[in-house]
């Protein structure tokens, strides 16, 4: 039996197999709704990531040539082991993150749309081709997988993040490096055992535990041809800067700070329910979280006492519980770095309407006195000189900014550094539609308030929300894994004698 003083320990998975490794760092794994210690998790050395990347370039010749249909099929079968694991799944998210149970099960879900979207990897990866361009001159274009590719990923979906990338990544052929976030690092391990048994050959899904070092080993290895970062804005930028140094592809999405504009015409019970479940949900840890809401002209006289009354009456309990609505903040130090906003908040001049600071462990349930307890918090009168403005908080903190009309609010939106995420709430048409098309963010809801855009669109954000030129996932997800190649083609019958010297034209 485990217990917290022993801890199990977290290894990578290499050429089909969980490793070790050659490494002798590890960090603590948390369950951060009782603070006990569950477990260790390894931090690979670069001999690791080396070992890493050779099974996946050994592995890649022969996948890449597998017709996509037998590619597809092991997908097939992995989509049912994952439907069939998808609760324990969901569990192994709570237990080191801390997100509620049924909020886990959502991650998983939306992990598996991108799997069903993959499994039609023969399509998306169908060419085009044109007869006759030239007498007796055809010429097509095919999509070829580009080798060994690496995903870099974030703490709060340790599930439905990896496969924004590896189901699309492996279904065009390519061989795959995941570097989960050292936070909650077991789902990792649950889905390279998942998809081994569904038959994926040894070496095309590879994890490496670890941090800095093995993420540096990874962009800088020669072998690694493309990267996928998802993760705060100034490791993306490093990863977008540092990677193309290297001569690689690389997609980083990166920090938010989404706004949801409600006009004074919206239905003020919807635009309180939307604000309490985006702002408070997965306690704010979602890069579509909403964390401002800009509310308009006499929006806030009617918002402002409900959200008041509802953030109040959230039920901060531990994930494990079915009733909970909030869970815990997913490590100390995230914490201490959420708390330390509310007291800079208070400072600059903004008010606090609801403090989560000080709640109490013990109101989260039976053992939960050690874990890391915040209750949802709520200013008003922000500004966008504050700093609880301008940064991304990443914790259930939601600041009210007043606005005088829909031009201020679109302004205010636009002139925000970052731009992942945005929502309107209104009854008004032409709202909507200006709303849609003025905004400068990658992704918008009219009256949704978390607009993930579905597993065939791609997500991904504007500005400093997103380095790089192509989205998550959809058919640019199958863009950003493959490289395309056109192929014109004559036979000797078509062939005119003698050398061309000039620039070939149609003929
Ligand atoms: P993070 O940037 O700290 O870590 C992300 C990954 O980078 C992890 O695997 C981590 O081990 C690695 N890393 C951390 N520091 C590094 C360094 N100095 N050098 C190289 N690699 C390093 O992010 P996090 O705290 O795990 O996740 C929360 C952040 O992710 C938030 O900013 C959130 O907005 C963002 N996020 C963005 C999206 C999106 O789609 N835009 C989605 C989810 C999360």
């Amino acid at each position: 039996m485990t217990t917290a003083a022993q801890p199990i320990h977290i290894g990578h998975y290499i050429q089909g197999a969980r490793v070790a490794g050659a490494s002798t760092r590890s960090q603590d794994v948390t369950n951060p709704a009782t603070g006990a210690v569950t477990g260790r998790v390894a931090l690979a050395h670069r001999a690791d990531v080396e070992a890493a990347v050779a099974a996946a370039q050994a592995a890649f010749p022969a996948w890449a040539d597998t017709p996509p249909i037998r590619r597809a099929r092991v997908l097939f079968k992995f989509l049912e082991l994952v439907n069939q694991n998808k609760d324990a799944l969901a569990r192994a998210i709570t237990a080191e993150h801390g997100k509620v149970f049924t909020d886990a099960q959502g991650e998983v879900a939306r992990g598996i749309d991108i799997i069903e979207f993959a499994c039609g990897i023969p399509q998306l990866l169908k060419g085009d081709f044109t007869d006759q361009v030239s007498t007796g001159i055809d010429n097509w274009t095919l999509r070829q997988p580009l080798g060994v590719v690496a995903g870099i990923t974030p703490f709060n979906f340790p599930v439905m993040v990896p496969m924004w990338m590896f189901p699309v990544a492996i279904a065009a052929g390519n061989t795959f490096v995941l570097k989960p976030s050292p936070t909650d690092p077991t789902a990792s391990l649950m889905m390279a055992d998942l998809f081994q048994q569904a038959g994926l050959p040894d070496g095309v899904f590879n994890v490496v535990q670890g941090d800095k070092e093995a993420v540096d080993a990874l962009i800088e290895h020669p072998d690694v041809k493309a990267i996928s970062f998802v993760g705060s804005t100034p490791i993306a930028n490093y990863i977008y800067e540092t990677g193309a140094r290297h001569g690689k592809r690389v997609q980083a999405l990166g920090g938010a700070k989404n706004h949801m504009v409600v006009m004074p015409d919206a239905d003020i019970d919807q635009a309180v329910d939307a604000l309490i479940g985006a702002g408070y949900g997965s306690a704010g840890e979602r890069c579509m979280a909403i964390s401002v809401a800009v509310l308009v002209g006499d929006a806030a006289d009617k918002l402002v006492p409900k959200l008041i009354e509802r953030t109040k009456a959230l039920k901060v309990l531990n994930g494990t519980n079915l009733a909970a609505e909030m869970g815990p903040i997913v490590t100390r130090a995230a914490h201490e770095r959420i708390s330390g906003y509310i007291d800079l908040g208070v400072k600059e001049g903004a008010q606090l309407l609801v403090d989560g600071r000080g709640f109490d462990g013990k109101q989260a349930g039976a053992g939960c006195e050690g874990g890391f307890w915040l209750g949802g918090t709520l200013f008003d009168h922000v500004t966008p000189e504050m700093r609880i403005y301008k940064e991304e908080i990443f914790g259930p903190v939601l600041a009210v900014v007043r606005a005088k009309d829909f031009g201020e609010a679109v302004q205010l939106v636009n002139d925000h550094e970052f731009g992942n995420g945005v929502a309107c709430f209104t009854r008004d048409g032409n709202v909507a539609r200006e709303f849609g098309r003025r905004i400068q963010a990658g992704m918008v809801g009219i009256n949704v308030p978390i607009p993930v855009p579905m597993a065939w669109h791609g997500f991904g954000g504007w500005k400093r929300s997103l380095f790089g030129d192509m989205h998550a996932y959809g058919e640019e997800g199958v863009r950003f894994y493959t490289k395309q190649k056109s192929i014109m083609q004559r036979w000797p019958e078509s062939t005119p004698k003698g050398a061309e010297f000039v620039m070939p034209t149609a003929k």
